[in-house]
């Protein structure tokens, strides 16, 4: 395929060679990710590739014209509102993924604030450890964050949003769980701060929304839902435990005028009537028809037995790291996503944490490598899902034997240097000498991300769109 646009038009196998040949270099979903895959095997993917082609047609821009889009909005709606313990009036949107959920529901609470308390200079509450997709919201919506400080257990603290209160708050979030440590947030106790000042609350469950109500009769899940007091919406991935292709979410509404306060209509112009329930225009409803027909396929019989089977290889994966000298857990999360890290063994200091993420890639393990910020240092990050769960115990031989001998990460202090005299000029040239160039990424990855992990959030971020940057270059 040299030419940009070819002159005539190539020959189908020749197009779809070339896709699977580039697809061939991804991550598989087997069992050898530990991120980013969400995978509960070859029959629920091939209902869901099934039920995507199905759906590939329908324009979910008017459900006036294309009524399978209502009927299978509604469905998928309310078996997320039976999940998430729902009260009769709640209601609830099918978005596109975790990141417009969070926007929609942080909107919502800006303009139902403006509209019920004339809230002219909104600001929400947001433990460190939410999601970034909160921040995004925030920058587009002109929304002043306030952190909260969360305890050694990474949980947000309720006194500390207490105190950050007042009548400019319009929401107040938690996370059920963080995705960096697993863990779920008092909820109750936040819900209870925004109800006292007439805010809203939002519960983030895009990763453990279709995980946690499934594992209660296995452990005890601290409540999070719809059924908590002041809880006003909760968000839900599909594309994540709900097994789904990427696309597909639900924003959950403890009543309809806060779902209708995330609408958007518009008759300034010249064109047809526009009334979005979400953020696009014209969209794709396939992967929502993907995501209902794994509900339905599965079943909370289907779903628990995914869950158990995932718990019982993160309890067994955490054991093993607790008791591997030169690794340690960052937390006990409260749902299959592991974070650990390196620390000093009997005669020896600390190993380098992306060192040993560069080692289980060359074993044919994905982890996550994931920078150090505010409490929380750089560490690995571990999804786990129904096929992974199966590999848990060769994994941990691999990581107790790649961690045995590792060396501490050398100099930080040469960074902070690098970092002062950092300009737009010099960014290409320090690309260049992390072995990024023509849009591809060195073999190793340790180097990169030492630098990201050294580097001041703000200078991370810089040079993080500088990398994306390069690599679509
Ligand atoms: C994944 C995730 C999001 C954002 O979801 P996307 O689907 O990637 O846009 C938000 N919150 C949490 C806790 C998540 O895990």
């Amino acid at each position: 395929m040299s030419p940009a646009f070819p002159e005539r038009g190539l020959a189908d196998p020749d197009i779809l060679e070339w896709l699977a040949a580039e697809r061939s270099r991804d991550l598989a979903p087997d069992g050898r990710a530990f991120a980013f895959v969400y995978d509960a095997g070859e029959p629920v993917r091939a209902l869901a590739r099934d039920a995507f082609a199905a759906c590939m047609g329908a324009n979910g821009l008017d459900p006036t014209v294309y009524p399978s889009v209502r009927a299978i909005e509604r469905r998928l709606v309310r078996a997320c509102l039976d999940i998430a313990r729902a009260k009769s009036e709640a209601v609830g949107t099918a978005t596109a993924g975790g990141t417009e959920s969070v926007m929609l529901a942080v909107k919502s609470a800006r303009d139902h604030a403006r509209a019920a308390r004339g809230v002219a200079r909104p600001k929400m509450l947001l433990p460190e450890t939410a999601h970034a997709s909160f921040h995004k919201a925030a920058h587009y919506l002109g929304v002043e964050v306030v952190p909260v400080a969360v305890g050694p257990d990474f949980r947000a603290l309720p006194e500390d949003a207490k105190q950050k209160m007042d009548e400019n708050v319009v929401l107040v979030v938690g996370s059920a769980p963080s995705y960096a440590h697993g863990v779920v947030d008092p909820i109750p106790e936040l819900a209870q701060i925004a109800r006292d000042y007439g805010a809203l609350c939002h519960v983030d469950a895009c990763v453990g929304g279709l995980v946690l109500p499934f594992l209660r009769h296995v452990r005890p899940v601290p409540e999070f839902d719809l059924s908590v007091e002041g809880v006003t919406s909760l968000s839900m991935d599909l594309h994540k435990y709900g097994f789904a292709p990427k696309g597909a979410s639900v924003l959950l509404m403890a009543r309809p005028e806060l779902r209708d306060a995330h609408y958007f209509a518009c008759a300034q112009w010249s064109g047809y009537a526009i009334v979005n329930s979400t953020t696009l225009g014209s969209k794709s409803v396939a992967a929502h028809g993907a995501a209902l027909a794994v509900l339905l396929k599965l079943g909370r019989q289907g779903f628990s037995a995914a869950a158990e089977k995932t718990w019982a290889a993160a309890e067994l994966l955490m054991d093993r790291i607790e008791r591997a000298p030169g690794l340690s857990l960052l937390a006990r999360p409260d749902m299959p996503l592991v974070a650990f890290t390196t620390a000093a063994a009997p005669g020896r200091p600390a190993g380098d944490v992306f060192e040993l993420a560069d080692r289980l890639a060359a074993e044919g393990w994905y982890v996550q490598p994931t920078y150090r910020f505010g409490s929380s240092p750089a560490h690995i990050h571990l999804t786990l899902n129904p096929q992974n769960a199966a590999q848990v115990e060769v994994f941990a031989a691999d990581l107790e034997r790649l961690s045995s001998d590792l060396s501490p990460a050398e100099g930080p202090e040469e960074m902070a240097a690098l970092f002062d005299g950092l300009t737009e000029s010099s960014i290409p040239s320090l690309m260049a000498g992390l072995g990024i160039t023509e849009g591809r990424l060195p073999e190793r990855s340790a180097p990169i991300h030492r630098l990201l992990d050294a580097a001041p959030p703000p200078v991370r971020e810089r040079l993080l769109s500088a990398f994306v940057g390069a690599l679509f270059s």
